[in-house]
């Protein structure tokens, strides 16, 4: 008889079972097993860590046996963790994520990290104004205006499916009254002029995807990773469109993929933007976030 897939963590007490769990995901050579298995276990039993310690001796219910089955499948099938739980954490705050938006990267922190480093250089702007260009679930966009109180914003996405999950997010942070989420493409609805405009683009070149981890390739929406033929295609688009809208004064921040950075800087330059600062590096050291800023006439 086949085993049902909760057998495996039946009978087995917190503890037992975040061990099999972890060992299971290192035999599936996952290189944060032991921390994937301690999220998941919390996840499947509704606990936190301390509840995860302090209940290590209890048994599991047959619920939370099949639920932590079900969940290891997905991980060893190569489903990344934030999309099993649905719910990624960036800038500090919990953001819903659907198969229509990327998993917000830390990396991506670097963009807002720079988009505060230049609006706080701006002389006071009353409700400064943001734009986010594919904003998927809103995290560029709705960490800036947790940061900045009076900031106004809009997202842009074609996915009407991401709008819906970036406006979800909003309401969840209190911050729906300062936002509108908008269908288009790039820019196209917006008027403007922005003091701030933000993106996330796709920028892999569209022969990389499929060499890209199975995190990536199969559970990222390709809309939001591929860059076309040389990864440039978005940057091409949206530069010059967003130094239309910019206020006098304002920036643009984009992120960039590994090793564009100095292409993007260019197609700003060509754009009439001033680039008055090297790129942003994130964490790892890669030059992450690109700006440049609006010259007053
Ligand atoms: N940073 C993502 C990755 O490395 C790509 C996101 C994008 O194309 N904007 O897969």
């Amino acid at each position: 008889m086949t085993p049902r897939v909760s057998d495996r963590f039946t009978g087995q007490s917190v503890e037992s079972a975040r061990r099999a769990l972890a060992a299971q995901l290192r035999s599936a050579q996952l290189d944060e097993a032991e921390l994937d298995a301690r999220i998941l276990l919390g996840a499947a039993l509704g606990l936190d860590l301390t509840g995860l310690m302090t209940q290590a001796a209890r048994l599991l219910t047959e619920g939370e046996a099949l639920r932590l089955a079900q969940h290891a499948q997905r991980r060893i099938a190569g489903e990344p963790v934030a999309r099993i739980l649905g719910t990624r954490e960036f800038w500090g705050l919990p953001f819903r994520l659907s198969e229509a938006t990327l998993v917000p990267r830390p990396d991506t922190e670097t963009v807002v990290e720079r988009a505060l480093e230049l609006f706080r250089e701006q002389k006071a702007i009353h409700q400064p104004r943001i734009a986010d260009i594919g904003t998927g679930s809103g995290a560029i966009l709705l960490a800036l205006l947790h940061d900045i109180p009076g900031a106004f914003g809009v997202g842009t996405d074609l996915s009407p499916n991401a709008l819906e999950t970036a406006r979800g997010n909003a309401a969840a942070l209190g911050l729906a009254d300062r936002s509108a989420f908008v269908a288009c493409s790039y820019l196209a609805a917006l008027r403007g002029p922005f003091d701030l405009i933000v993106s996330n683009p796709p920028y892999i070149p569209s022969a990389e995807i499929p060499k890209l981890s199975v995190e990536v390739r199969e559970h990222d929406p390709h809309l939001a990773l591929d860059g076309g033929n040389d990864g440039y295609d978005a940057y091409r688009a949206l530069i010059p469109l967003a130094a239309e809208r910019l206020a006098p004064g304002g920036a643009l921040i984009v992120e960039a993929g590994q090793g564009q950075a100095r292409n993007i800087e260019t197609l700003m330059t060509a754009a009439a933007l001033v680039v008055d600062r090297p790129a942003k590096a994130d964490l790892a050291g890669i030059p992450r976030a690109v700006s440049a800023r609006k010259m007053p006439p």
